[in-house]
């Protein structure tokens, strides 16, 4: 499965981070990145937890 961020929606709210630590970050400039795209098992499931809490709806798992 793949972790899709629509980045122009993203406003840097960071709960996705919080979510799911350690297949994204925020960096320096409050941007967005994406440590790993590609994700199965547990990961997967982070990463739907990370698009659920998203309050604009900038990431989902395709
Ligand atoms: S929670 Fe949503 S808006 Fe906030 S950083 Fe993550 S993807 Fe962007």
């Amino acid at each position: 499965m793949r972790i899709v961020l629509d980045r122009p929606r993203c406003e840097g709210h960071g709960l996705c981070e919080e979510a799911a630590p350690r297949l994204m970050h925020l960096d320096d400039e409050g941007e967005l990145v994406l440590d790993r795209e590609e994700v199965d098992g547990p990961d997967a499931a982070l990463a739907r937890a990370a698009a659920r809490v998203c309050p604009v709806a900038a990431l989902r798992v395709a």
